[in-house]
């Protein structure tokens, strides 16, 4: 194991609707140029719909503070048409409270008094109380091309994805068995936790983060809780998911959609399924949006990505999944009442560094302190692979590195790593001076934080 020490730099603060563009006159499964598969005019999402656990208001440890007693109402009381929501010591028939923030598309929906818009600001995150233990570890494990992450906290653990690629060609790896294996290992290690997965959340069901849920069947684990995008379908990815929902299900697992449709505060959602834990706050973001199907971008499942969020004390993690442009652009939007939710201090970059995906709008929310990278090594020249993507593209690399926003610590040693200029491409070396690790170049990454929000980072290499 090797330990990079980081070191915290002063805080920085700077502050279309094209046709269908679904595949046309192919067969499915329907693919992109990259070869990932996309949605088509036969294969199109349903809703999850009533399977699921009622959502509500969540309260990550940053943004606008909800006030206690609002936090028991789902996010259906604040739909517009609800007109009789009666909360505690207040009248009926009042209107939605200003202090609870609204998704865009909802606020403007109601009179504009009802609702005054509210200010982005950047809040203190306050103090600590009663959390069981002091530090809790974040292991983003290499599955090759694709991820999978297991949340240790103190009280329990959290699974994000189950990576990754099972490729072809020279270095080929296959990142659902390296997941599952590695789960395993540590479950045999940390027998207080008792084979047990307490909540797993999937981002999107595409193959380089469902691959592993095979194994993850017959691996003797169990599973309480299982959180994806709700998207639901009988073939393809989709069906993957659906059939690996019910399976959690069918153990008498629980089960919460992340859908864009049945979200209505810019707080974030939460529920027993997504947050188990009374040691940290899982906040859930976007998810399945079927209703932005016709929009360019959305016929990729990336965009459909499950994003969440955890809070231990003042340590802070964000998981975008595959998000891309479009969708973080439509989520920075959807959320403007109350960007402060996305003020985290560790990311997982996403889209595996793709190009185009990262960009200096979201990481002016985010301002993030450390920056990983789940992607496959450059050895595997097959498909799926880091080469055949391109990831991580030069031009993120550059961005995470350079003005007008950065990753704000700093790695010491500086890395020598590499990134890719285009798909199908040779690699080129890249210094990396700021505190961003991959687990392509590094292996399995352990980021360790304390309550106090201090952090360190372990790499584990290849072995
Ligand atoms: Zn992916």
């Amino acid at each position: 194991m090797r330990t990079i020490s980081i070191r915290g730099l002063a805080f920085l603060s700077i502050m279309s609707l094209p046709a269908l563009s679904y595949a046309q006159g192919l067969d499915f499964p329907y693919v992109n140029e990259n070869g990932e598969e996309i949605f088509g005019k036969d294969y199109v999402p349903q809703s999850a719909g009533n399977l699921s656990l009622p959502l509500y208001i969540a309260r990550p440890n940053a943004g606008i503070q909800v006030p206690d007693d609002l936090l028991l109402f789902t996010q259906e009381a604040f739909r517009p048409r609800v007109q009789d929501l009666s909360l505690p010591n207040e009248p009926a028939h009042r209107q939605v409270p200003a202090t609870v923030p609204l998704l865009r598309d909802i606020r403007q929906q109601f009179e504009p008094l009802q609702v005054p818009r509210l200010q982005f600001h950047r809040q203190q995150v306050p103090e600590v109380t009663s959390v069981s233990a002091s530090i809790m570890r974040v292991h983003y494990v290499f599955v090759g091309q694709g991820a999978g992450a297991v949340v240790e906290l103190p009280c329990g653990i959290a699974v994000i994805d189950l990576g990754g690629e099972y490729g072809s060609g020279d270095g080929k790896v296959d990142g659902g068995a390296l997941f599952v294996d590695y789960l395993k290992n540590f479950f045999a290690k940390n027998p207080q936790y008792n084979n047990t997965i307490d909540t797993l959340i999937l981002s999107h069901p595409h193959a380089d983060h469902i691959n592993g849920s095979d194994e993850l069947k017959t691996s003797g684990l169990a599973v309480r809780a299982i959180v994806d995008n709700g998207q639901t379908n009988n073939s393809g990815t989709l069906g993957r998911q659906s059939a690996f929902r019910q399976w959690v299900k069918d153990q008498g697992g629980q089960y919460a959609a992340v859908e864009l449709a049945r979200q209505t505060t810019a707080t974030g959602v939460t529920n027993a399924a997504i947050d188990p834990f009374a040691c940290a706050t899982i906040s859930a973001f976007w998810g399945g949006a079927n209703e932005l199907l016709s929009r360019s971008g959305y016929e990729n499942p990336n965009n459909h990505s499950v994003v969440v969020r955890i809070d231990f004390g003042q340590a802070s993690f964000l998981f975008l999944g595959d998000l891309q442009h479009e969708g973080a652009a439509d989520l920075l939007a959807q959320y403007e009442e109350n960007l402060g939710v996305f003020d985290v201090d560790v990311f997982q970059v996403s889209h595996h560094g793709a190009d185009g995906d990262t960009t200096d709008d979201l990481l002016n929310v985010l301002s993030p302190r450390i920056a990983i990278i789940s992607m496959g090594t450059k050895a595997s020249t097959g498909s799926p692979s880091a080469w055949q993507y391109g990831h991580p593209r030069l031009t993120t690399l550059k961005i995470l590195q350079e003005e007008p926003v950065i990753v704000t610590d700093e790695r010491n040693p500086a890395g020598h790593f590499w990134g890719a200029p285009a798909q199908k491409s040779d690699f080129k070396n890249v210094d990396i001076s700021r505190a961003v690790f991959g687990t392509g170049w590094e292996g399995t990454i352990i980021v360790t934080a304390t309550q106090a929000g201090e952090y360190s980072v372990s790499t584990l290499g290849f072995k």
